[in-house]
């Protein structure tokens, strides 16, 4: 598989340390507030290489952290305590309002389809990990005390922006958001480790530390609950673009300053989701969540979708014109695998392989999931039977999770509007294989049970359609 690797900043042969195995980090979210649309398509891209690293037969071990103390809204060391800002807003308490999005967040993953990692670590539980590190980097020169709180010295480091895009000038720390520089730093670009001089007065959460009372920097964090549970070695790193720089540089500056040797291989990042009107945010104009698109009667599966049908590494500009024109051909695409015939149970396995290719083709190729869903559209369009395009359909489904299989039998059985309660499905399906059989005795006696329970079969030139009586 080919990787766009921002390391290297070209495609690089994927190649895990250990042969079959693979480590994977993904930052998780900061739970002040519902994620939103723009977030999660990255967490939907990540979803995605995943499950095709999965598929491809890789044994993928995926960690993520929750950050879940104080983080400040300028990504720098400095602007407000966004937990605190929410607990405020909220009238609860810091992990009232962390445990309450932490369960928010999972929701919205689950309605797009996005695997929970097996590994969930909130940084609350991680302390005493992240006071070893940063007594490690202390002891070994990279760190200094300055003013109560303990910061990285990035001068110490032969390289520190390791992604080449950003410059020291870029760091116009006292200018931005009007936030006051932090004269304690040696450098511009240090970081803080551990705050034990919090700006706020009524900071929640505080743990007792080497340094004094006090909580520790975000960026830290990652670095810890990565070592943590995947060891000196990770294989590969997601996120969104945007937190690139600072915090992914600063996670390797202290990580590879700690272990001392190279960390990550392979850095993924997926481009910003923009609306018109820019970068979307949480503090600029219409704040889009998921249950925003549920409200106005998306299907978030649509929503990931839309984000299929572009490039992970592209820009992708969101606007409801845009996603009613996504609605339009998911259900043009359920549509016409609804329209196959679900008895087909025949492969034939040479068209199987031919077309399957080509769908591996596009993801080995730097996950182009819009080529991955050409390939969808090549199977439809194929000279084979029904049987092997629906297999195939359902076997790319595993990596895609836009639910097409079940929508399509939804859509063929009438059922979108109205629910058919299992055991008159198994009727159903029961009734489909005495036809087969051409058991038309015990098919009737069939259709009569569904009806007495309520329901009409019909049959139509798309397949049987089954629909409340009344
Ligand atoms: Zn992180």
């Amino acid at each position: 598989m080919q990787l766009y690797n921002s390391l290297t900043r070209k495609k690089d042969e994927f190649i895990p340390r250990e042969a079959g195995k693979v480590s994977m980090y993904t930052c998780g979210p900061t739970v002040y507030h519902y994620a939103h649309i723009g977030n999660l398509r990255s967490y939907i891209m990540e979803d995605v290489l995943e499950k095709y690293m999965v598929y491809s037969g890789l044994d993928v071990t995926r960690v993520m952290n929750i950050t879940d103390v104080g983080h400040l809204t300028s990504d720098g060391d400095t602007g407000d305590d966004k937990m605190l800002k929410g607990a405020k807003r909220e009238n609860k308490t810091v992990l009232e309002i962390a445990k309450f999005y932490t369960d928010a967040f999972f929701e919205d993953c689950r309605k797009l389809n996005i695997k929970k990692p097996e590994i969930v670590e909130p940084a609350t539980g991680c302390i005493d990990d992240f006071i070893k590190v940063i007594e490690g980097l202390l002891e070994k020169g990279f760190a200094y005390i300055a003013g109560g709180n303990v910061y990285f010295d990035t001068s110490k480091l032969q390289q520190y922006y390791v992604f080449n895009d950003f410059k020291e000038e870029d760091l116009a720390v006292g200018v931005r958001e009007g936030v006051e520089e932090d004269t304690n730093k040696r450098n511009k670009a240090d970081f803080v480790l551990w705050f034990t001089k919090s700006k706020f007065d009524d900071q929640e959460l505080k743990w007792n530390s080497p340094w004094g009372i006090g909580y520790p920097g975000w960026h830290i964090e990652c670095s810890c609950i990565s070592m943590k549970h995947l060891g000196e070695y990770l294989d590969i790193h997601c996120g969104g673009i945007d937190n690139a720089f600072p915090h992914h540089t600063n996670e390797i500056a202290q990580s590879e300053a700690y272990i001392g040797h190279k960390w990550c291989n392979y850095w993924f990042h997926v481009l910003h989701l923009n609306t018109s009107g820019g970068k979307m945010s949480k503090s600029k104009g219409e704040f889009l969540t998921v249950s925003l698109l549920e409200s106005k009667g998306y299907d978030p599966i649509v929503y990931r979708f839309f984000c299929l049908l572009s490039h992970y590494r592209k820009s992708l500009v969101f606007s409801y014109e845009n996603l009613d024109n996504a609605v339009v051909s998911y259900d043009k695409l359920v549509a016409r695998i609804a329209a196959l015939d679900f008895n087909d149970k025949n492969i034939d396995n040479a068209a199987f392989a031919e077309l399957k290719s080509k769908f591996t083709e596009a993801l080995d190729n730097d996950i182009n999931t819009s080529l991955a869903i050409t390939a969808v559209y090549d199977v439809l369009k194929a000279k084979t039977n029904d049987g092997t395009k629906l297999a195939l359909i359902a076997d790319f489904d595993k990596v895609l999770s836009l639910d097409l299989i079940s929508h399509a039998q939804k859509a063929k059985s009438g059922k979108n509007e109205f629910e058919i309660p299992a055991e008159i499905a198994a009727l159903l399906e029961e009734r489909a294989q005495a036809r087969k059989n051409k058991d038309f005795a015990k098919a009737d006696e069939l259709r009569d049970k569904i009806t007495q329970a309520g329901y009409i079969i019909e049959e139509t030139r798309q397949g049987t359609i089954i629909k409340p009586a009344n």
